[in-house]
């Protein structure tokens, strides 16, 4: 099929052919003509298959722009990145369409700067669904012309909490309009959503391409959440890859790994959406130019990647939907090479390992974290180099420094087991704890923070299901746990002092009932000997003194 069989405006057609599409691909060539035939459309396939131009088309084929203040159509996406890239390329199919005015309205963005663009005219909004709701709610903003809409990566946007925004946009737009929905996958909450805003939809499916993943060797540890970096190094110096690719799920988890990859002295870089295009830009450049070659990343700012012998990927967070993990990790071993690829997982999350496992149609090989005897194997390794770095630049004072230090009375070996020691002390790296044994000290007195969690009875929740959530992507055990309230819109629960930090930053990222909560400390300390109140009875101990 070729583009010009679709009934497109001259105009887009010359868009579309400017800009190097020579044919349409399949979800196109399936959705085109049922969303010019004004059909609803609820469309699965995957990134990558040009779903923009899908809807992006025969949205623009449709469009009347006559008065350009109001809202013909609305685009919501999940991230402020996809909103930019979406407006862009609906900027770009509609050059030859003289004055239609695409906006993009996103968190993040002084919300006046958005006032002005938006009066300035906003035939075609896209949109994240928070930032749309605070437009609509000052009345910056209104739908009741918007005849058009479109949910791109309804997932990710289910994923990111968005749900009850997007049902409340829906209540805003008018009753007669075409709405599409596309989704790479298609969990139960997407399909009742779409049962509830789609009129009679035609349903387009692309298949997945085939993924091949044989030529990479996948490799699973599972360790604490608190000792992944440290085992991250160890990695590294274990094994002497060249090329790496670390895939984190949140920007702050980006930053944070790069900025202790740099203090343990790697030349790291982060590359996430909160950095500006020209930096990443740059910062792919240097990375395909292995100008250095550590880049930590997060999923949305990886996709425009394409290393050559890229030779580890590892996966420091497991990825929040599986289809991403074979898109992280197909970067490597590409063309014939072979490559790796490392997921860091905790106990809990062992399932999701099968998962991954029946969608690559390959084993993941689970490994024990480093043992004693490889870390200091790898100690004399760091230390030999160090002594080898030492002989290469012998400085000129050596000689006297040693002379003076012998007419003190120190014997050769006693200078060359304390320096030895002292580089020992420098180069070695502690053995981490398997996760199985991370049980609590019986009898001790126990310490607790308590954190709130933006979760209660109205979303379903239950003690269990914050345990089960705690547990699963924490490492903390249950046991470890103290009391736990529920509420209507929020809980709290005391988890053991010392861990509040992991805890907050890991369930910020993490799904508990399907929502990813908002978590923070609410009180700083108790302590507890040993009792608990809410949810089991333990005899109290007795107490000495
Ligand atoms: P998706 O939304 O499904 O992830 P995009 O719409 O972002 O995919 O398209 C992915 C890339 O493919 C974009 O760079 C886009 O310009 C390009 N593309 C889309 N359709 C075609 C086509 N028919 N021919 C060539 N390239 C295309
Ligand atoms: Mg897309």
């Amino acid at each position: 099929m070729q583009f010009k069989d679709l009934n497109l405006r001259e105009e887009l057609l010359r868009a579309v052919s400017e800009m190097g599409y020579d044919e349409p691909s399949e979800i196109q060539s399936q959705a085109i003509p049922v969303l010019l035939d004004q059909r609803d459309i609820i469309g699965m396939s995957q990134t990558g298959s040009g779903k923009t131009a899908a809807f992006g088309l025969p949205l623009l084929n449709q469009l009347e722009p006559l008065d350009n203040r109001k809202t013909k159509a609305l685009i919501l996406c999940p991230t402020r990145e996809l909103c930019l890239q979406v407006a862009g390329e609906m900027r770009k199919y509609s050059q030859y369409l003289p004055g239609i005015r695409v906006v993009s309205v996103y968190g993040g963005q002084e919300i006046s700067k958005q006032i002005q663009d938006i009066k300035r005219g906003s035939d075609i909004v896209v949109a994240t669904p928070g930032r749309l709701l605070d437009h609509l709610r000052r009345r910056t903003l209104r739908l009741d012309n918007c005849s058009t809409v479109v949910l791109d990566e309804a997932d990710e946007m289910l994923n990111m909490g968005f749900l009850d925004d997007i049902k409340d946009v829906f209540s805003q737009l008018p009753e007669e309009r075409q709405t599409v929905l596309f989704s790479a996958t298609m969990p139960k909450e997407i399909r009742e959503l779409a049962e509830e805003i789609l009129n009679d939809p035609a349903h387009v499916k692309v298949k997945n391409k085939t993924l091949t993943v044989e030529s990479i060797e996948q490799i699973a540890y599972q360790v604490q959440p608190r000792q992944k970096m440290e085992l991250m190094v160890q990695l590294l110096e274990l094994y002497d890859f060249k090329s790496t690719l670390v895939f984190c799920n949140t920007k702050k988890m980006v930053d944070e790994l790069t900025s202790y990859l740099n203090k343990e002295g790697y030349k790291a870089m982060a590359l996430h959406g909160d950095i500006r295009q020209e930096r990443r830009t740059s910062i792919m450049n240097q990375f395909k130019n292995k100008d250095f070659n550590l880049l930590v990343a997060t999923d949305v700012a990886a996709r425009g990647i394409d290393v050559d012998r890229l030779d580890l990927v590892i996966n420091y967070d497991l990825p929040q939907e599986n289809e991403y993990y074979v898109h992280r990790i197909g970067r490597t071993g590409r063309a014939g090479e072979s490559g790796v690829a490392i997921s860091f997982y905790s106990p809990r999350q062992e399932f999701v390992l099968k998962g991954l496992e029946k969608l690559t149609k390959q084993d993941i090989a689970r490994r024990d974290l480093p043992s004693q005897r490889e870390l200091s194997d790898l100690t004399v390794k760091l230390v030999e180099k160090e002594v080898q770095d030492g002989l290469l630049s012998a400085a000129d004072k050596s000689q006297h420094v040693i002379s003076e230090l012998l007419s003190l009375g120190y014997s050769r070996e006693e200078l060359l087991f304390g320096l030895v020691s002292k580089l020992v002390g420098e180069n070695s790296m502690k053995s981490l704890e398997p996760v199985k044994k991370a049980g609590r000290r019986e009898g001790g007195k126990r310490n607790f923070v308590t954190i709130s969690i933006g979760l209660g009875r109205k979303h379903g929740i239950k003690p269990g299901n914050l345990i089960a959530g705690i547990a699963d992507s924490t490492g903390i055990r249950g046991d470890d746990i103290g009391k736990i309230k529920i509420s209507e819109r929020s809980s709290t629960v005391e988890i053991p002092k010392g861990e509040e930090k992991m805890v907050i930053e890991t369930l910020s990222q993490t799904k508990i009932n399907g929502k990813i909560p908002y978590v923070s400390i609410v009180k700083a300390e108790r302590s507890d000997r040993g009792e608990r109140s809410d949810r089991r009875s333990r005899k109290p101990r007795s107490r000495k003194g």
